[in-house]
C-alpha cells in the first residue's frame, strides 16, 4: 500500500468510524424510544382492558342475581334490594328495571321520568347487552356505560374504568371499543383518539410523525383499547437517548479514528516504512562498474542500494541508510542487499572467478560477528569464492577499534577483501590505519573532483596514493567523471577507478549487458594520453 492510499484509507476509515456509530446510535436511540413509549402506552391499554374485564364480570354477576329475584319486579322489596346492591357495590351508579322499552323503576325510586330503553347497541356475552353511550346520560353525573340483562339495566361510571388514567400528567388519550363498532364505549382525553383505531397496524402500533398510538385486545371479550399520545414525548425520549448514545458514538468513533490514525501513523513512520520496504523486497541493487585503469576492463562492481517505493519513486541510499543505521535496521538491509547480489550476479560470479562485487556495510556491523556468519552461509550456498565478495567499510567503522579489528580479521580470514571507503573524509590517520589489516583504499570523490580544478585539494591525491602504498593497500578512485581525472590517476599508478566517465550505477540487466560489451571502454582507456 502506498503512502497516498494509506492516507486516503485512514481518512475514509476515520470518517466512517465516526459516522457509522453515530448513525447506528441514532437508529438505536429511535428504536429504543419507540419501544419505551410503546411499553408505556401498552401498560395503560392493558390496564384498561383488565379493569373492563373485572368490571364487566362483577356487573354481570350482579345483574344475573337481581334479575333472578322472584316477580313482581319494582315491588318495594325489589327496589330495596336494588338499593342494597348500590350500597354494596361502589362502582354501580344506577340500577333500573324496564319493560317494553320503558323504565319501570330505578334504585333511586324516581320512576316518573319518561325514560326509554333502546335495544342494546352491542352484545358481549350470552344475554348481556350494552346500551348506546348517550342513553341514560341524564341521570347522575359523568359519562356512563350501561349494561342490560333481561329486564334490568346497570349503569357504571366510566371513571371506574379510567381511574388509572387520571394520575397521568401528559396528553395521553384512550378509547375503549367493541370490536364491531367505531363508536367507543369510553373515551378519556382527546376525542380524536377514536380515529386512531383504524390506523393502528397489525403489530398494534401507529406513528404518523404527529401521534403515536398502540392498541390492545382483550383475550376474553371482543374489546379493544386504543391509547394515543402526541409525538412529543416519543421524540423527547428519542432526543434524550440520542444525546447519550450520540456521546458514546462520538467517543467510539474518535477512538476508532485515533486507532486508525495511530496505526497509519506508525505505518507511515520512517521506521515502519523501511520495515515494510524490507518485507516487500523493495530494496534492490544497482551496480557501478569498477574499471582497471591500465586496460579499461571491468573487473567488478559496487552494489548500491535503491529503494523502489510502491508509488513508483526511487529513494537514494543517502536518504534512508543513515536512518536505518540509527534505528537498528541496517543489518536487515545488508542481508537483503547480499541476497540481491547473489540473485543478480551469482551466475556471472560463478562464470568469472576473477570478478568481484563490493558490498557496503555499516559501522555497527563490525561490532559483532553476525555479518561473518551471514556471508559464510551465503558464499557456501551459492558456491562463490569468498574473495569475490568485497566489503566496503568507512573510516568511521574503525573507531570502535578492538571489536572492529576482530570482525575485520575474521572476514579476511574467511577470504573476503576489505576496502576502506570514502577515504580522506574521516578521522583516520596513517598510524590509526596501520592498526587494521585492510586490502583496498577508496579515494573519496571529493578529492578526485578537485583534480585539475583546485590545486590545493588535487595536491592531496598523491599523498593518499603514497600512504596507501606504505600501508600496502590497493587504491580505487571514486567519482571519476573526466578523462583528465582518469589520466592523472592512471599516470600516478592508481590501478582501479569507478565513476560516471565509465558508467553510472546500472540496473542488474543493464550491468550484465555492460560487462558483455565492455570493449568500448578498453579503447577509451587505451586512447587516454600517457
Ligand atoms: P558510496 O559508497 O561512496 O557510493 C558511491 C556513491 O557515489 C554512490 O551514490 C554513487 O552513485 C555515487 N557516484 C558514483 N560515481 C559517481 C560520479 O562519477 N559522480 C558522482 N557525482 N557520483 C558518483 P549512492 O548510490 O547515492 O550511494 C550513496 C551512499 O550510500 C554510498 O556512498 C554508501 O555510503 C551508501 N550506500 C549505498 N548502498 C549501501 C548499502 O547497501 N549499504 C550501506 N551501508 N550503505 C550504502
Ligand atoms: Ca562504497
Ligand atoms: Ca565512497
Amino acid at each position: 500500500m502506498s503512502r497516498r492510499t494509506l492516507v486516503v484509507f485512514a481518512v475514509v476509515a476515520g470518517f466512517v468510524a465516526g459516522i457509522v456509530p453515530a448513525g447506528v446510535a441514532l437508529y438505536l436511540a429511535w428504536d429504543d424510544a419507540v419501544s419505551q413509549q410503546q411499553t408505556y402506552l401498552r401498560i395503560l391499554a392493558v390496564t384498561t382492558v383488565k379493569r373492563w374485564e373485572r368490571l364487566y364480570e362483577s356487573s354481570t354477576t350482579l345483574l344475573a342475581e337481581l334479575a333472578s329475584a322472584p316477580a313482581p319486579h319494582c315491588s318495594d322489596a325489589h327496589i330495596a334490594k336494588l338499593r342494597e346492591a348500590m350500597r354494596n357495590e361502589g362502582y354501580v351508579r344506577e340500577i333500573g328495571v324496564f319493560a317494553e322499552g320503558r323504565v319501570s323503576c330505578l334504585s333511586s325510586g324516581a320512576t316518573e321520568m319518561p325514560l326509554t330503553v333502546p335495544p342494546p347497541a352491542w352484545q358481549l356475552s350470552e344475554g348481556v347487552g350494552i346500551l348506546p353511550v348517550t342513553v341514560l346520560q341524564g341521570i347522575g353525573s359523568g359519562p356512563r356505560i350501561t349494561l342490560t340483562y333481561r329486564d334490568h339495566t346497570l349503569a357504571v361510571d366510566q371513571s371506574e374504568l379510567l381511574e388509572h388514567m387520571r394520575s397521568i400528567d401528559s396528553d395521553v388519550s384512550l378509547a375503549l371499543f367493541h370490536l364491531d363498532s367505531d363508536q367507543p364505549l369510553a373515551v378519556f382525553g382527546d376525542p380524536g383518539v377514536r380515529d386512531l383505531r383504524s390506523r393502528v397496524s397489525e403489530t398494534g402500533i401507529f406513528y404518523d410523525g404527529l401521534r403515536f398510538a398502540v392498541s390492545v385486545r382483550s383475550v376474553t371479550y371482543p374489546i379493544v383499547a386504543v391509547v394515543g399520545d402526541p409525538s412529543g414525548p416519543l421524540e423527547r425520549r428519542w432526543h434524550e437517548n440520542a444525546i447519550l448514545l450520540g456521546v458514546l458514538a462520538v467517543l467510539a468513533g474518535t477512538m476508532v479514528a485515533a486507532l486508525i490514525v495511530s496505526v497509519a501513523w506508525r505505518r507511515l513512520s520512517p521506521r515502519s516504512e523501511i520495515r515494510y520496504a524490507l518485507r516487500k523486497s523493495q530494496i534492490t541493487a544497482e551496480y557501478q562498474p569498477v574499471i582497471e585503469l591500465s586496460t579499461g576492463r571491468c573487473v567488478g562492481a559496487e552494489a548500491l542500494a535503491r529503494w523502489h517505493r510502491s508509488d513508483g519513486t526511487v529513494v537514494r541510499p543517502d536518504a534512508f541508510i543513515p536512518f536505518a543505521e540509527d534505528n537498528g535496521l541496517i543489518s536487515l538491509i545488508t542481508d537483503q542487499m547480499i541476497g540481491r547480489v547473489i540473485e543478480d550476479m551469482g551466475d556471472l560470479l560463478r562464470q568469472r572467478r576473477d570478478f568481484h562485487v563490493a558490498i557496503n556495510i555499516a559501522p555497527q556491523q563490525l561490532e559483532n560477528d553476525r555479518i561473518v556468519g551471514v556471508l559464510r552461509r551465503v558464499v557456501e550456498e551459492s558456491r562463490l569464492e569468498p574473495r569475490q565478495i568485497v566489503l566496503e567499510v568507512t573510516e568511521r567503522s574503525l573507531m570502535d577499534g578492538e571489536a572492529a579489528r576482530g570482525v575485520i580479521g575474521r572476514l579476511r580470514a574467511a577470504g573476503h577483501a576489505i576496502s576502506i571507503d570514502d577515504f580522506g573524509t574521516g578521522y583516520s590517520s596513517l598510524s590509526y590505519l596501520q592498526r587494521f589489516e585492510l586490502d583496498n583504499l577508496k579515494i573519496d570523490r571529493l578529492f578526485v573532483e578537485a583534480i585539475g580544478a583546485d590545486a590545493a585539494t588535487s595536491g592531496v591525491v598523491p599523498h593518499i596514493i603514497d600512504m596507501a602504498r606504505t600501508l600496502n593497500l590497493t587504491v580505487i578512485a571514486e567519482g571519476v567523471e573526466t578523462e583528465v581525472q582518469a589520466c592523472f590517476l592512471r599516470n600516478r599508478g592508481v590501478p582501479y577507478a569507478q565513476g560516471w566517465l565509465f558508467a553510472k550505477p546500472l540496473a542488474p540487466a543493464q550491468f550484465l549487458t555492460y560487462v558483455d560489451s565492455n570493449h568500448s571502454h578498453l579503447y577509451a582507456v587505451e586512447a587516454l594520453p600517457r
